[in-house]
């Protein structure tokens, strides 16, 4: 297993659509074994394949009760991942593995029901509420090429990128 290079914003492979998973292979279990533990040492809750430069609809999650704090973490594989139920909605404080230095509040849907494949291809259900429901959303979107940025304020995110800037200008001159 190794850690994979997290692609940041801006690089534009992150508005990428990733396309489906067709084979069911070794290459896969490598590629979600490597993901799992590029999620872990990062730390994240989650990630999605294109993040490690790899366009493929594949997610991991992190499925151990979040709030507590000797938890381990739970990996969980989502491939082809779809969601086919949403309802109600929530606001919740997002950041991203992808977008450093930046976190805002995003509106979700609050439940929602996702059908997978696991890594052999067999298909299975996951429902999920809350702060699990906000992470598969923000990690499924991925998939279509869309950064949580892209559910905040035009001016908050006009502010970040600014000030993104800026900072990769200061950083070139020194
Ligand atoms: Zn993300």
């Amino acid at each position: 297993m190794s850690v994979l290079k997290i692609l940041k914003y801006p690089d534009p492979r992150l508005n990428e659509e990733s396309l489906d998973v067709e084979e069911f292979g070794e290459d896969l279990k490598a590629l979600a074994a490597d993901m799992a533990e590029t999620m872990i040492s990062a730390p994240g809750v989650g990630l999605a394949a294109p993040q490690g430069g790899k366009l493929l609809r594949l997610i991991v999650v992190d499925r151990s009760d979040l709030e507590d704090e000797d938890r381990e973490p739970e990996p969980m594989v989502l491939v082809n991942p779809e969601i086919v139920r949403a309802e109600g909605s929530q606001i919740f404080k997002e950041g991203c593995l992808s977008v450093d230095d930046f976190q805002s509040e995003v509106t979700r849907y609050m439940e929602i029901e996702v059908e997978a494949q696991d890594l052999d291809g067999n298909l299975f259900t996951v429902e999920a509420e809350g702060r699990m429901a906000v992470i598969l959303q923000h990690e499924i979107d991925h998939l279509d090429g869309v950064l949580f940025l892209e559910h905040v304020s035009p001016l908050k995110r006009s502010m970040y990128t600014t000030s993104l800037l800026k900072r990769r200008n200061k950083d070139a001159k020194s």
